[in-house]
C-alpha cells in the first residue's frame, strides 16, 4: 500500500497525475512513506530556477518521513529499474544537498523526457557545489 501525504499544514497542489503514480510507485516499491513539500507554483522562491518545472505543473519537492534526503536518494538510485522502469527514465531526480542555494535540503523530482535533464542530479551537497548542478546518472 502506497502512503503519500502532504506536508501539514499545506496547500500544495499537485497536477501532473504521472508523478503522482509515480510518487505511488516509490512509495510502494521502497516501502517508505512520501511526503510533498512542494508542487505547481506560479512564482519562484528565492534560490530557484526561473525555468523551473513546478511553474509548468510538472515537479514536486519530497521527503521520505523518518529518512535522510542522502538515503533516499540513493534508493531512488539503486531501485532506478523497478520505479522508473527500462530504457530512457522521462524523471528528473536531483537531490539538493545541505548546501543548497534552494530553500533547503530536499529531493526534486520534474516529470521531464528532455535528455539534457533526465536522469539523476545533485546540487549543494558541499559548500563548493552551492548552485552548481551535477549530473550523477544518466537517464
Ligand atoms: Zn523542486
Amino acid at each position: 500500500m502506497s502512503d503519500v501525504k502532504y506536508k501539514a499544514g499545506s496547500a500544495i497542489v499537485v497536477s501532473d497525475k504521472d508523478l503522482l503514480a509515480l510518487l505511488d510507485k516509490i512509495s510502494d516499491s521502497l516501502g517508505v512513506t512520501v511526503e510533498i513539500t512542494s508542487g505547481d507554483r506560479n512564482s519562484v522562491p528565492g534560490g530557484g530556477s526561473r525555468t523551473s518545472d513546478h511553474l509548468a505543473g510538472r515537479a514536486v519537492d519530497i521527503h521520505f518521513v523518518g529518512m535522510p534526503d542522502a538515503r533516499a536518494f540513493g534508493m531512488l538510485r539503486q531501485n532506478r529499474k523497478a520505479i522508473f522502469g527500462e530504457g530512457t527514465m522521462g524523471f528528473q531526480v536531483i537531490h539538493h544537498g545541505p548546501h543548497t542555494q534552494t530553500q533547503g535540503e530536499h529531493i526534486h523530482i520534474g516529470d521531464n523526457a528532455d535528455r539534457n535533464k533526465a536522469g539523476f542530479w545533485t546540487e549543494g551537497l558541499g559548500a563548493a557545489s552551492r548552485g552548481h548542478y551535477l549530473r550523477v546518472e544518466m537517464p
